[in-house]
């Protein structure tokens, strides 16, 4: 932290300010300048109080961090990747990963015939909705434990690994149970005692960022899960709200840039929440390759039109297949291996 004092402070008012950095165990290093002292403190800010509160003395002019807040999902902390097993796919490194099925699971058949084409296109994993954060209380809020039985019968059928969401601390051993990657949702994006709770089941996690939240709060988020033991995390850039309406949210690839360079972690991209359109999705799943994403999570639906959620971003099977074959040269070109292909 670097504490610079107002021009003119007294030097009693210096040495209170040293005292209460003592207090919070820093070891205060004054720089005195002509005009102002500037305080340095020294010590590690992740450990300790973060002197933010000092800001309210009248002598402090401002109270600056040096140090990130994120420290196990940083490549400080870890310089190389880290490669995460999902039921024998590696994700991460070389490889690239489509994630790939409808918003939410219909029923049996819907489920099986869109694990079925997805897989076909070079999908390999599976995923659908069993319990669905709505934003209207009066919109399909999924089938729950039936839906997570279809997406077991589809597992079975396809052999491809299940991606699903869960949104409270009570359902996660349940929905562990069915699920090879647990999803938590934008709505959910800084819900700590479920971070904690998705960490302790041991399974890898697609964490999806918040429609408003920060890189530095999504990858403190990826940091809760990180603490509580488990870091087999997939970060997951969805979009965020911003004042421009032609797509549902902007879909941010600098956040995938940054990510990609800040943390160790997998970052994915799902164009589908991001554009909520589906004639957007081909052109921003080819940026975020582009970008160097290490994935996608796309939602597809054999009829979209019927669809119980998000029916106007979700791809036909042909569709997906389009989209699978424009990646190809991308992912290529990227020097990535496409998973599926
Ligand atoms: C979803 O994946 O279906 C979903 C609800 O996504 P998000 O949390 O990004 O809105
Ligand atoms: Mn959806």
């Amino acid at each position: 932290m670097i504490i610079v004092l107002k021009i003119g402070s007294q030097e009693d008012e210096i040495q209170q300010v040293v005292a209460a950095v003592k207090k919070f165990q820093y070891e205060p290093k004054l720089i005195r300048g002509v005009e102002r002292t500037i305080v340095a403190c020294v010590g590690d800010e992740r450990n300790h109080h973060t002197l933010e509160s000092l800001i309210v003395l009248p002598q402090v002019e401002s109270v600056t961090p040096v140090q990130k807040k994120y420290k196990l999902v940083s490549r400080e902390y870890q310089a190389h990747d880290t490669l995460i097993d999902v039921a024998g796919l590696q994700i991460g490194g070389k490889a690239f990963h489509v994630v790939a099925g409808p918003c939410s699971v219909e029923s049996a058949e819907q489920a099986k015939e869109t694990a079925q084409a997805v897989k076909s296109a070079g999908a390999t994993l599976f995923r659908g909705g069993a319990f669905k954060p709505r934003t209207s209380p009066y919109d399909f809020q999924g089938l729950g434990v039936p839906a997570l039985e279809m997406l077991r019968e589809a597992r079975e059928k396809t052999g491809l690994p299940i991606v699903t969401e869960v949104m409270s601390p009570q359902d996660v051993e349940l929905v562990a149970r069915y699920a090879d990657v647990l999803q938590i949702g934008a709505r959910n994006a800084q819900n700590v005692p479920l971070l904690a709770a998705v960490a302790a089941s041991g399974k890898p996690i697609l964490l999806k960022r918040g429609v408003s939240g920060l890189v530095d709060e999504w990858l403190l988020a990826a940091e809760y899960i990180c603490v509580h033991g488990n870091s087999k995390v997939i970060l997951c850039e969805r979009g965020i709200r911003t004042f421009e309406h032609a797509c549902r949210n902007t879909l941010d690839l600098s956040a995938v840039a940054v990510a990609k360079k800040e943390t160790h972690l997998p970052v994915f991209v799902d164009p589908s929440h991001a554009a909520g359109r589906a004639d957007m999705i081909i052109p921003l799943a080819r940026a975020a390759v582009a970008v160097g994403a290490d994935g996608l999570l796309v939602e597809v639906h054999p009829d979209p039109a019927m669809a119980l959620s998000d029916g106007g971003q979700q791809l036909k099977p042909a569709q997906f297949q389009q989209l699978m074959d424009e990646l190809q040269p991308i992912v290529a070109a990227m020097g990535r291996q496409f998973a599926g292909a």
